[in-house]
């Protein structure tokens, strides 16, 4: 019976978890107003309607589930309300909520991983298959 605590105690790790869901929520701002803006008020779910105070829980996802896919034509977007959008992330994790941080410390691992993966798709088209390296 070892139970180490390496890690964070629970009350550094509650203002961990603040402090990520400020900057994070910060973040989200913009592409969430930016939804907002062209994307109807409604679940994509449940179909449930949103407005004024009750827009706060409709929140934003991504198709692709990389919070930094945000394409200016919404394309990756997703109005969910919220717990919709937790059964979309039952299985897998809520990576667009949470960001990179999730997956605390290899934050440049999903910024190499994804955006730029969906980049090469969108910038060259025609790339094709070059396998060289
Ligand atoms: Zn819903
Ligand atoms: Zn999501």
């Amino acid at each position: 019976m070892r139970l180490k605590k390496v890690k964070l105690d629970p009350e550094k790790q509650a203002q961990f978890i603040a402090q990520v869901k400020r900057e994070q929520a910060q973040r989200q701002q913009g592409y969430r107003e930016k939804a907002l803006a062209i994307l109807p008020h409604i679940c994509a779910r449940c179909g449930r309607e949103f407005a004024g105070k009750d827009l706060r829980e409709l929140t934003v996802h991504h198709k692709d589930v990389n919070p930094m896919n945000n394409p200016p034509d919404g394309s990756n977007w997703e109005l969910l309300c919220t717990s919709c959008h937790d059964d979309e992330h039952q299985e897998g994790q809520r990576q667009d909520f949470y960001g990179g941080y999730a997956t605390a410390g290899s934050q440049e691992e999903s910024l190499g991983h994804n955006p730029f993966a969906g980049l090469k798709g969108l910038i060259k088209p025609e790339s094709g298959e070059s396998e060289s390296e």
